[in-house]
């Protein structure tokens, strides 16, 4: 099982994840708080009480996103028929770098620590 957000290939033993159970899909940017123009664009109040919009980032302090929040780019995400996001299953998605994040502090460093972070989770998990 290939993840196509983080590109964790589980190795034999390991349990591996589907791309929509990746660490990094689960506190992505609120579609209510990206700005009127954005192709994601939800009008209204989001109702989710654990969406990353209600969430503060550790790095910055700011309330909004985490600092695992990645940004709804159209290059990374599409929406289904039904309107939900998902993640494009190419492998030709480039890989997770400092743009990808909400945060404007998490640099390449940061972010490829972070995908690195989350293949060892992925790895200790059986
Ligand atoms: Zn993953
Ligand atoms: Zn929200």
């Amino acid at each position: 099982m290939t993840c196509f957000l983080c590109l964790f290939e589980a190795p034999p033993g390991a349990q591996g994840h589907p791309t929509r159970r990746c660490q990094l899909r689960q506190q992505l940017q609120c579609r209510h708080w990206v700005y009127k123009e954005h192709i994601f664009y939800l009008l209204g109040p989001c109702l989710s009480e654990t969406c990353s919009h209600n969430k503060q980032c550790a790095v910055r302090g700011l309330v909004g996103h985490t600092s695992h929040s990645l940004t709804l780019s159209p290059t990374r995400w599409r929406l289904t028929p039904a309107g939900f996001v998902v993640h494009i299953a190419s492998l030709g998605v480039p890989i997770i770098t400092g743009i990808d994040f909400v945060c404007p502090l998490v640099g390449d460093c940061q972010a490829s620590r972070i995908v690195a972070a989350v293949h060892d989770l992925a790895l200790s998990a059986r």
